[in-house]
């Protein structure tokens, strides 16, 4: 597979602020070209087919792994997540900063693959503050909440193992310094 272009990996605990940072991050670097997973969890209050995933069936995600159409795949809170291949392949031979917002576990999958791909984990203020961000949201469920809540400190036990560590307390400052991170990232 060529690897001429750069990947850039969003890891956070869900609720942190990762979407609503990416966002603006995509306005400020028109470079990047953010990877669209496909998932099998429902769709949100929101959010669009193709645009935030390809939201698709239990059955149709498990025929796409016998077609090994992904490069990495994730059971995440319950749900599936995959990135395809095909993506990946198209945008590093055109030379493309990739972005992906990935678990830890999806992280650890595209490093072993391109240990070139910087992954930037960014951090939420305290799990309360996290829990007080989802349920503020109001997108999840109280179960699906008590899982993701649970689910993030595992995942903050992690956070010392990656490229860049950012926090988002204060959401400005949070941009701030991702954006110095991007700049770094994409001119290097
Ligand atoms: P993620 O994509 O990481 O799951 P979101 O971007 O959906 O998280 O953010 C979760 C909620 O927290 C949203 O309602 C968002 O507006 C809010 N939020 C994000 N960053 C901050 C911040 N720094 N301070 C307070 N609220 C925030
Ligand atoms: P959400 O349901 O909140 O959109 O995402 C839940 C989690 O799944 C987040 O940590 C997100 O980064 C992760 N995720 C989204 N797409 C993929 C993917 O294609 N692969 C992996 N491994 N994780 C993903």
């Amino acid at each position: 597979m060529s690897t001429e272009g750069k990947i850039i990996v969003i890891v956070a605990p869900s609720g942190t602020g990762k979407s609503t940072l990416i966002k603006k991050l995509k306005v400020a670097f028109p470079i990047l070209e953010e990877s669209i997973s496909d998932t099998t969890r429902p769709i949100r209050e929101g959010e669009e087919y193709g645009v935030n995933y390809f939201y698709i069936s239990k059955e149709e995600f498990e025929a796409n792994l016998e077609k090994q159409a992904y490069l990495e795949w994730a059971k995440v809170h319950g749900n599936y997540y995959g990135t395809s291949i095909r993506f990946v392949e198209k945008g590093l031979s055109e030379g493309k900063v990739l972005l992906f917002d990935l678990d830890v576990q999806g992280c650890d999958s595209i490093k072993k693959a391109f240990p070139q791909a910087k992954i930037v984990f960014i951090e939420p203020p305290s799990l309360e503050e996290l829990e007080k961000r989802l349920r503020g949201r109001g997108t999840e469920t109280e179960d699906i909440i008590k899982l993701r809540i649970s689910n993030a400190r595992k995942e903050l036990e992690r956070k010392q193992d990656y490229d860049y560590l950012v926090l988002n307390d204060d959401i400005d400052s949070a941009y701030d310094k991702l954006h110095e991170v991007f700049s770094e990232i994409i001119k290097g």
